[in-house]
């Protein structure tokens, strides 16, 4: 069970208090991430970028069986397959999360003693949190990787950032500024995803002002209000970053638009996995590269077969955290996986379509339209400043929309039509005009919300 004491001393703490504390933490926690092999590894993985295809399939593979060898000799739940002493990956089964969430002591390789490993868990507000160990070393050269990403935005790690995350900085129900805290050593201003109302908007831009961050950083839904503020109101910032830096979040092209053009660079989007089993980031030329030495992805098809490319459910295997190997892990994602044709020059996979959550689909007659579908229905709303869609019985939906005041109806008719083009004629569509929309618990926006349906792929 994770200790939510720290978290209720500090929010219990004063601002001052709590400045210390972020501090504190970043600094110790910027020691934890950057020493050992972390340096070394940067420059490993610089020399592999423009490798070519074959190059990069020789090096996975390697890293593959050397991986699959060390899990059937030491991990537990992986011994008891008998695989004999060369396994290939189509050995292995699929990887439930529940499985893992059952007995993840299961999954620790034997080379490891469990007291020295760090604990992370993961899951959002639906699903049950997981318990995933990794090694210090793994984890240090997992944010090798982010550094890799920075490089693309010219960043390096001291730099000023800017954050918003669903971290708690101060209790989501208090309202009284300041809505960020400061982290001395990384020179990262944290800011509050729970507190970006209207109301509250104008006060995190005159910091950032103040702030001149050479990135920023977080969920893309909250640094998309940021950014509508600032064409809405035509501000000025006197800073501009040398990129935005998103993940975790579904967004339409349209906020990507809009973040791009209120702050003047191009947004970088990641993505990733608590469980440490993928990397993936967004190149110059907008396209996600999967890196190779990370993980092994690939996809479950709708006809139940994995393959390397093409499109259905993300499955991934760790060639990092060689403490905690999980193979043909469900992620729990949908996306599409292409060969790379990259005027970039990097040869990776790119992962093509993200299309959300397994299960956050809208349903009707046997149709499904997943997170990016909606997003698309979404895309064009005239006058709309968030929306939402949330499904509680068959046959029926409720859109949630914040209106701005030039509003069209007619961009309304048609979200309409593109909902029942993707979803039939038959979909029963209320729409609920709010003031806000709240993120989850976890500090994150839900573009879809799906309560009844609980879905299921193929074994
Ligand atoms: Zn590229």
């Amino acid at each position: 069970m994770k200790s939510h004491l720290p978290e209720k001393i500090y929010l219990a703490s004063p601002v001052w208090l709590q400045n210390v504390l972020v501090s504190t933490y970043g600094a110790f926690e910027h020691r934890r991430r950057y020493s050992g092999p972390h340096k070394k590894y940067v420059e490993y993985l610089r020399k592999n970028v423009f490798l070519n295809k074959t190059e990069i399939a020789d090096l996975q593979s390697k890293l593959l069986e050397r991986t699959l060898k060390h899990a059937a000799q030491t991990v537990p739940a992986y011994q008891a397959l008998n695989l004999g002493p060369t396994p290939k990956l189509t050995d292995f089964p699929l990887l439930e999360r529940e499985s893992i969430a059952m007995n993840a002591e299961a999954f620790l390789s034997s080379k490891y003693k469990k007291e020295k490993l760090i604990t992370l868990f993961t899951g959002g507000s639906s699903a049950s949190p997981l318990k995933i160990y990794i090694s210090e070393e793994a984890r240090q050269k997992s944010y090798s990787f982010w550094q890799l990403f920075y490089d693309r935005m010219d960043f390096h790690v001291g730099d000023r950032k800017a954050t918003l995350v669903g971290r708690k900085i101060q209790e989501p129900d208090s309202n009284n500024p300041p809505f960020w805290r400061y982290n001395l050593k990384d020179r990262q201003l944290l800011f509050s995803s729970y507190h970006l109302s209207e109301k509250n908007v104008a006060a995190y831009l005159k910091k950032l002002n103040s702030f001149q961050p050479k990135i920023i950083e977080g969920y893309p839904l909250s640094i998309y209000r940021l950014a509508d503020q600032i064409i809405q109101n035509s501000i000025k910032l006197s800073f501009t970053p040398t990129g935005v830096s998103t993940s975790s979040e579904n967004f339409t092209q349209k906020q990507r638009e809009i973040i791009e053009e209120a702050f003047g660079c191009k947004v970088f989007d990641q993505y990733g996995s608590a469980e440490s089993v993928v990397f993936a980031s967004e190149c110059e030329h907008g396209n996600m590269h999967i890196e190779p030495e990370y993980g092994v992805l690939e996809v479950l098809t709708n006809e139940g077969k994995i393959e390397s490319e093409g499109s259905g459910e993300l499955i991934a295997t760790s060639l990092l955290n060689e403490a905690m190997p999980l193979i043909r892990y469900r992620i729990g994602d949908l996306g599409e996986i292409t060969e790379s044709n990259c005027p970039c020059g990097r040869a990776s996979k790119i992962l093509t379509e993200l299309y959300g959550k397994v299960g956050a689909v809208i349903i009707n007659e046997g149709r499904q339209a997943p997170t990016a579908a909606i997003a698309i229905a979404f895309e064009y709303l005239e006058g709309i400043k968030n929306a939402q869609i949330i499904q509680n019985e068959p046959g029926k939906v409720t859109v949630r929309l914040v209106k701005r005041t030039n509003f069209d109806s007619k961009s309304e008719e048609f979200m309409i039509w593109e909902l029942k083009k993707m979803l039939g004629q038959s979909l029963k569509i209320s729409i609920d005009y709010v003031t806000e929309i709240p993120p989850e618990h976890n500090g994150k926006y839900c573009m879809v919300v799906q309560n009844y349906y609980k879905f299921t792929v193929p074994d």
